[in-house]
C-alpha cells in the first residue's frame, strides 16, 4: 500500500464527462489498496474566463485581493464535482479548499508561495477510509485572506501536499503522456523522455514548458518528491523526475522550451555612469515587474543603451514607469517590442561539451533567424528571437540536436 497524491489538470477535468472519468480512474488505486489524495485545477478555459473578466471590469492591474478570490472559484467547482462523482460510485471523498486545511501562504496576491501545510485533516480523512479531495492553485495567508499560486499552480499545491504527507509519488496527470523533448503540439517527432533530472526539469518549465509549473519542480528536488509526469487518458509510466546519475550517459541537449509571452524594452543613450542600471531597474522592481534577461551595450562617447526584457503582460506598465524617470536618467528614447519570444536549449550534458551554442547559432542562421539577445547558464542557453520565428526555430533545433533520436 502507498500513499499517492494526484493531481488532474484542467483538460483532465474539463466537463462532467472526463471528472466521471477521473473519480474511475481514482477508484482503481482506492481498490488497489492505496492511499489517495487528489488535487484538481479547475475546468480547461475556466481560469481564463475568470480572468479575463475581471479585467474587463478592472483592467490589468485591478486588485490582487479581489483577483484571488474570482480565480480561486474555478477549483471549488471542480473538487465538489469530483467528490461527487467518487461518492455516487461508492468511494469515499471529501472536498477541502486551501483554509479548511489549511495551505498557509505568504500574501503575494497572485503569486504567492506555500509555507507551511498542516496535515490533519488530510490525515484525519485518510484514517477514516476517505479521498481528500483538495483545490490545487490556492491558499491562505495569516489573515484569512484567500491567495493564489500563479498560473499552473495546481501542480505546486500536489508536490506540496506530497512533501508534507511524506508521500510516496506524486503523480501530475494530464493531457500529455509525460514529458517530451520539446511541445509536442509544436514538433510531432518529439520524443517522451523516460526521465529527467529535477536540474533539467526546472529549466525546462522556468523557460516556458507549461507541462510543469516551475515552482513544483523546485519543490519536489528539495524535499526529494518523487514526481511522475503521466497521462489521465492513457495508462503507461510517463516520465519519471529523477536525481542525477553520475553513470548516466547524459545528451548534450534534453529538452527544448520557448515562452511567447515576453516583451523588451530598450532604453537608448543613457549616461554609461555608475548606478544607471539600477536607477532603471530599482522602480521596475518596486512595482513587483520580473525583469528576466538584462543587456547593457558598451558604452561610446560616455553613453549607452541598455536592453531588458520583462513578461508581456507587464510590458505597458513598465513602459510607463521608465517614460516618467526618462528625464531623471537623461535618457535619449525609450523604445520596445512586445512580440519577441524566447527559446532555450536545455541539457546537462552541456556541461562537459564545448560547442553547444555555436551548434544552436549556427542552426538559427541557417534559417535566417535574427538573434535579438543571448543568455547562457551552466546547463541552458537561451536567444531571444522575433515572435513570427518561434515555431521554426523549435523544429529546426529539435532537428539540429538529434531530439527525436534521444533513446527510450
Ligand atoms: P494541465 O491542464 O493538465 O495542467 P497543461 O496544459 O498545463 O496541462 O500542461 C500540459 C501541456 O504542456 C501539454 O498539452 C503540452 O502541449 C505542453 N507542453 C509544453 N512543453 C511540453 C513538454 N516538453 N512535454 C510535454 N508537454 C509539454
Ligand atoms: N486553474 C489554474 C490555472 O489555470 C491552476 C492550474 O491549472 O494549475 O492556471
Ligand atoms: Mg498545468
Amino acid at each position: 500500500m502507498a500513499l499517492i497524491v494526484q493531481k488532474y489538470g484542467g483538460t483532465s477535468v474539463g466537463d462532467v464527462e472526463r471528472i466521471r472519468g477521473v473519480a474511475e480512474r481514482v477508484k482503481r488505486y482506492v481498490d488497489e489498496g492505496h492511499e489517495v489524495v487528489v488535487v484538481v485545477s479547475a475546468m480547461s478555459g475556466e481560469t481564463n474566463r475568470l480572468v479575463s473578466m475581471g479585467r474587463d471590469i478592472a483592467g490589468s492591474r485591478g486588485s490582487a485581493r479581489e483577483m484571488d478570490v474570482l480565480t480561486a472559484s474555478g477549483e471549488q467547482v471542480t473538487v465538489s464535482l469530483l467528490s461527487l462523482g467518487l461518492l455516487s460510485i461508492g468511494v469515499q471523498a471529501k472536498s477541502f479548499l486551501a483554509d479548511q486545511i489549511a495551505i498557509k501562504t505568504d500574501d503575494v496576491h497572485g503569486k504567492a508561495r506555500i509555507q507551511e501545510i498542516d496535515t490533519k485533516a488530510l490525515r484525519a480523512a485518510l484514517d477514516a477510509g476517505c479521498v481528500p479531495v483538495v483545490a490545487g492553485f490556492q491558499g491562505v495567508n495569516d489573515l484569512g485572506e484567500i491567495t493564489t499560486l500563479g498560473r499552473g499552480g495546481s501542480d505546486t499545491s500536489a508536490v506540496a501536499l506530497a512533501a508534507a504527507l511524506k508521500a510516496d509519488e506524486c503523480e501530475i496527470c494530464t493531457d500529455v503522456d509525460g514529458v517530451y523533448t520539446t511541445d509536442p503540439r509544436i514538433v510531432e517527432s518529439a520524443r517522451r523522455l523516460t526521465h529527467i533530472t529535477f536540474e533539467e526539469m526546472l529549466e525546462l518549465a522556468s523557460l516556458g514548458s507549461k507541462v510543469l509549473h516551475p515552482r513544483s519542480v523546485e519543490f519536489a528536488g528539495r524535499y526529494r518528491v518523487p514526481l511522475r509526469v503521466m497521462s489521465t487518458f492513457q495508462d503507461g509510466p510517463g516520465t519519471l523526475i529523477t536525481t542525477e546519475k553520475d553513470d548516466m550517459e547524459q545528451p548534450l541537449v534534453s529538452g527544448i522550451a520557448h515562452a511567447i509571452d515576453e516583451a523588451k524594452i530598450t532604453i537608448a543613450g543613457v549616461p554609461d555612469l555608475p548606478g544607471i542600471a539600477s536607477k532603471i531597474l530599482g522602480p521596475i522592481g518596486a512595482a513587483n515587474i520580473e525583469v528576466d534577461m538584462i543587456l547593457q551595450n558598451t558604452g561610446a562617447d560616455g553613453l549607452t543603451d541598455f536592453t531588458f526584457t520583462v513578461k508581456r503582460q507587464d510590458y505597458d506598465a513598465a513602459q510607463k514607469i521608465l517614460q516618467a524617470i526618462s528625464r531623471d536618467i537623461n535618457a535619449r528614447e525609450i523604445s520596445g517590442d512586445n512580440e519577441i519570444a524566447k527559446v532555450s536549449i536545455v541539457g546537462v550534458g552541456m556541461r562537459s561539451h564545448a560547442g553547444v551554442a555555436t551548434k544552436m547559432f549556427d542552426c538559427l542562421a541557417s534559417e535566417s533567424i535574427n538573434i535579438q539577445m543571448i543568455s547562457t547558464s551552466e546547463i541552458k542557453i537561451s536567444v531571444v528571437i522575433a515572435e513570427r520565428y518561434v515555431e521554426l526555430a523549435v523544429r529546426a533545433l529539435h532537428n539540429v540536436f538529434e531530439l527525436q533520436k534521444l533513446p527510450e
